[in-house]
């Protein structure tokens, strides 16, 4: 029986009538753009974050778009972030005409290393970009140390981190924005695509509101350059449903990984993920990916994992400074030195509530035999 990396069609069907029933409503009542079931997403989820104010937008990649533009982040500008993210972080920093600033990441966590960061500040950095990879919160204490001597705006990127904390508060309220994704796999997840922008400050989100509809104050009169970025309303409406479960799948995820964890000891070239489950209460990991490092053979046993039905993937196999896309900015290889080695050992594990006790004792059954066989 083949075990994939993520199951939305068993998590569709876990919910399917609450869901159906609110897909038909919004059919029923034709309000499909920007409909009363966003801003009441928006209310809802901005509660939940414990954030001021939460604006819908299509996308996570257009949430970045949006926040740094809202930040008035523009040509000349640099943004510091990690390469080692989804292409959107930076992707999203060159939209606006800014200049992405990479800065190598920590070894146990994948996240930014906040010790790092003061090296690559000049007098145009103006933002740094914090993803909280994986679902693990970065250090969020010493980036806004250095965000405050140096005024520099933050702009989280929770994408992968949907309901994480630190220091018991939720991501996306530690900076100036915090920008999520309701792409399928994301472990708030749309049937489509979807993102929100959080913010405390009133200013932002007003401006956030005029940027996703054509830059708008009232229907056809226009005071900035905009977007059409925008969520849908059947996307709310189903984000809404979600968002009802989503504590309880939050929780699933974690003791899966606590479960994967502790059947995983004793191999010296495998590490789980970082997440200190007793001893440290900093950070509370929400598990988007279950990632492991594999100090050798990392290739092999995906491989060997995959001709036994289990799917796994490697976020990501090829760090941002080293893209073809970024040449023009100059980086060569061993300039994240961290990061390079990191790209050939991470492999995450299937993940998702949904996933039994059984599935995780085979999965690792079968990582222990390739570890054995070769
Ligand atoms: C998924 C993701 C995004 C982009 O979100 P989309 O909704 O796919 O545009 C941005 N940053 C990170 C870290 C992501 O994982």
């Amino acid at each position: 029986m083949s075990i994939p990396l993520t199951d939305l069609k068993l998590q569709y069907r876990s919910i399917k009538e609450e869901i159906d029933s609110a897909i038909k409503n919004v059919v029923a009542e034709g309000d499909y753009i920007l409909g009363k079931e966003v801003s009441i997403f928006e209310e809802e989820l901005a509660k939940y974050i414990g954030a001021k104010f939460a604006i819908g937008v299509a996308s996570g990649t257009d949430a970045l778009v949006l926040a740094l533009s809202a930040c008035d982040i523009k040509r000349g500008n640099e943004v510091i972030t990690t390469p080692f993210t989804f292409i959107a972080t930076a992707e999203a920093i060159c939209r606006v005409g800014a200049k992405p600033v990479f800065c190598d990441i920590e070894e146990d966590t994948y996240n930014i290393d906040p010790k790092k960061i003061e090296l690559k500040i000049t007098k145009n950095t103006k933002a740094i970009i914090p993803v909280h990879l994986y679902g693990l919160p970065c250090n969020m204490d010493d980036i806004l140390t250095i965000a405050k001597s140096y005024k520099l705006k933050i702009i989280e990127d929770c994408a992968q981190a949907f309901g994480a904390e630190y220091r018991h508060k939720k991501v996306g309220v530690w900076g100036d924005c915090g920008c999520f994704s309701f792409f399928p796999a994301k472990t708030l997840g749309a049937f489509g695509d979807g993102g929100m922008v959080v913010t405390n400050c009133e200013e932002i989100a007003q401006k956030i509101k005029m940027l996703r509809n054509h830059g708008s104050t009232n229907k056809y009169y226009y005071s900035l350059h905009g977007f059409n970025s925008r969520l849908d309303t059947l996307q709310a409406a189903i984000l809404r449903v979600k968002l009802r479960h989503i504590d309880n799948w939050i929780e699933r995820r974690r003791e899966n990984a606590l479960y994967y964890n502790n059947l995983l000891t004793g191999k010296s070239i495998l590490t789980p993920p970082y997440d200190l489950f007793n001893s440290n209460t900093l950070y509370k990991h929400t598990f988007n990916y279950y990632t492991i490092r594999l100090d050798s053979k990392r290739d092999f046993i995906q491989q060997y994992l995959k001709d036994k039905g289990i799917y796994s993937a490697v976020y990501y196999p090829l760090s941002l400074h080293l893209q073809d896309v970024y040449k023009d900015l100059g980086y060569r290889w061993g300039d994240f030195p961290v990061a390079e080695e990191m790209q050939n050992k991470v492999l995450s594990l299937p993940m998702f509530p949904e996933l039994t006790h059984a599935q995780i004792e085979n999965i690792v059954e079968v990582i222990k035999e390739a570890l054995r066989d070769d």
